[in-house]
């Protein structure tokens, strides 16, 4: 199903198609300064179209995604999803847009008077053209879960009970979407998981994440709380506002001044664009140093709040245009945090820019015991699979998965044996008699077994898949490793140096072998035309989504491409208990992985 997300602004509307059955992305692009010679912009290319506003924007963009090679020439948008900034309190999920939905959405305007109309207009353009359910995702909803004590402010309650004055936070998408990937790094679910995600980009913002469950931010009842931004002033003494307004400033006025000639811009005089401000600074001006200092000083102290109130940190993250690209932000931020484990290893700091590794790079020192992870955040992909959980929920969403399955094999501990080997266990010119063929074309479990025979232990019974090969090689599970108590490597088939050996026991002998056992490195069997649809090649590395009870991402899987080969994820078996995954079980294609 193909899913578009839209972000409509006040002039100018931000597009990317998915097709969720791979989350493969089909378009993104932009259409800027609607209303006065707007343009629409893909990548480097900028071409002028008609667009008064926001419904002759969507047109614009339809006729390109339309266009007979375009990516909605053959098939319609499945679902529409719209990024909404503010849902209040009572839109705290993705909703599927009806009358109710959108009367609380013009609601809510009241709170992000820039943000919800321009969205609201996105919504109705969409709806006049698309004949699909159309969602929206809030920017609010991701920090729904805030605590009270979190979310109040120290006003008299009657203002928060009766006019929602409360803090909501922003962001969400991105803060979630970090919070993922920094949770695939880990190894483990999100549930057990303190993190701190920090969005530094024009707008910027600090989230506490405990067990995936935002549990404070720095953005308050609209964007303007917190750090210091682009040209927002972030957090402030409010009786500064008064002062302002009795030294004769219109209301008008002083939201100017706080949203847009404050923050970086306003400390500095140079301007909004953090690579300006840096620049000037390392040039010697001293209020752009000032507001560089600014910035840092508050992120860090965000920091250094939300680790206390979690009680300790697993993982800080940062996204955005300044976290993903600036190593001197990230050198400033983290410098004196060594004693929350912080440590970062300065060279892979400084040599990480946005998108590399597939999009999560560990900047940490290797020992140190919190993670240091840059992330290129993706609020649109965020958005998108939050389309597909709220219109056909966790389960159907598997489905999807289903679309365009990778099949998976487990991989029982196994013996592929030489010929003098088989001499040796069977007797001389012994010839393995089939019992059933696995997936693989040619090969077969046979009805022989072998013991293997180990320092520490036993394991009997163990299946032999032939035929035979030139040299003898064992295949097994950690935990059966453990059992037999030796050590073997992670490896590719076939690859035997420095392996250990074992000792294998037939009905005619024993064999003991010097080397040939290995922990088999997990991999995916296809064929060149599966390659091709996959964007892949032999012996890349890619990542594979588990979903289920056990949901998680599988990295690090080597791509094997053969003419004979069938579609085949290879697994063993403590990687397939780990991941709740079976024989009959399907996991789903999740990008290739930089190395
Ligand atoms: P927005 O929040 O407006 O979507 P981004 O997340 O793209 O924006 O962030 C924009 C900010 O990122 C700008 O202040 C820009 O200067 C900053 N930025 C981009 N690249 C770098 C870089 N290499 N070093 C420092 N800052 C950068």
């Amino acid at each position: 199903m193909k899913v578009l997300v839209l972000n409509a602004g006040s002039t100018s509307l931000k597009y990317d198609l998915y097709e969720m059955d791979t989350e493969a992305s089909l378009a993104r692009g932009r259409v800027e300064r609607i209303g006065a010679a707007a343009a629409h912009v893909v990548g480097d290319t900028s071409v002028a179209v008609a667009a008064p506003d926001v419904a002759g924007a969507l047109a614009a963009v339809l006729a390109h995604l339309a266009r007979s090679d375009g990516p909605l020439a053959s098939g319609g948008v499945g679902a529409v999803g719209h990024r909404v900034v503010h849902g209040g309190e009572r839109l705290v999920r993705p909703v599927r847009i009806d009358a109710a939905a959108e009367a609380i959405i013009e609601e809510c305007a009241g709170f992000a008077p820039l943000h919800n109309p321009a969205n609201l207009a996105g919504i109705r353009a969409a709806r006049a053209v698309f004949d699909a359910p159309q969602v929206a995702v809030f920017d609010t909803a991701f920090h729904a879960q805030m605590p009270e004590h979190a979310f109040l402010y120290g006003l008299p309650y009657e203002l928060y009970a009766k006019q929602g004055v409360r803090r909501y936070g922003f962001h969400g998408p991105s803060h979630q979407y970090m919070a993922a990937c920094a949770a695939e790094h880990l190894g483990t679910e999100l549930g057990r998981r303190r993190l701190i995600t920090c969005h530094l980009g024009g707008g910027a913002s600090v989230a506490a994440i405990d067990g995936g469950v935002s549990v404070d931010t720095s953005m308050g009842m609209t964007p303007l709380e917190g750090l210091l931004m682009g040209t927002r002033a972030g957090d402030l003494d409010p009786a500064i506002v008064l002062q302002l307004a009795r030294a004769g400033r219109t209301i008008d006025e002083i939201d100017e001044l706080l949203n847009r000639h404050s923050g970086l811009a306003g400390v500095s005089g140079i301007g909004a664009d953090f690579r300006d401000v840096q620049t000037a600074a390392e040039r010697g001006d001293v209020r752009a140093r000032l507001a560089v200092d600014l910035f840092v000083y508050r992120v860090r102290k965000y920091v250094g709040a939300y680790a206390a109130q979690l009680g300790g940190v697993d993982a800080l993250v940062f996204s955005g245009g300044i976290g993903e690209n600036s190593a001197m932000v990230r050198a400033r931020v983290c410098e004196p945090l060594g004693f929350m484990g912080i440590a970062l290893d300065g060279e892979r700091n400084a040599g990480t820019r946005a998108g590399d590794n597939g999009g999560c790079t560990d900047v940490a020192e290797r020992h140190a015991r919190t993670r240091v992870l840059v992330v290129r955040t993706d609020e649109e992909r965020m958005i998108a699979r939050e389309v597909m959980r709220c219109l056909v929920g966790p389960t159907a969403a598997m489905r999807s998965v289903r679309a365009r399955p990778i099949p998976v094999g487990v991989s029982v501990r196994h013996v592929h044996l030489s010929r003098a080997d088989c001499d040796g266990l069977f007797g001389v010119g012994y010839q393995l008699a089939r019992r059933r063929d696995v997936t693989q074309p040619g090969q077969y479990v046979t009805r022989e077994t072998v013991d293997l025979v180990g320092p520490r232990g036993e394991l009997s019974g163990v299946a032999i898949i032939n035929p035979l090969r030139k040299e003898t090689q064992v295949e097994l599970a950690r935990s059966d490793a453990f059992r037999l108590g030796i050590e073997p490597p992670l490896r590719e088939s076939g690859s035997l140096d420095g392996t250990p050996g074992v000792t294998l026991r037939g009905p005619q002998g024993e064999v003991v072998i010097a080397r040939g056992v290995i922990l088999a490195h997990r991999h995916v069997h296809m064929n060149p035309d599966e390659a091709r649809s996959f964007g892949v090649a032999d012996h890349d590395l890619i990542k594979v989504r588990v979903e289920g009870d056990r949901e998680m991402t599988m990295g690090d899987v080597i791509v094997r491409v053969r003419h004979d080969f069938a579609l085949d994820l290879h697994i063993d078996t403590d990687e397939a208990n780990a991941a709740g995954l079976g024989n009959d079980s399907v996991v789903a294609f999740d990008g290739v992985q930089a190395d």
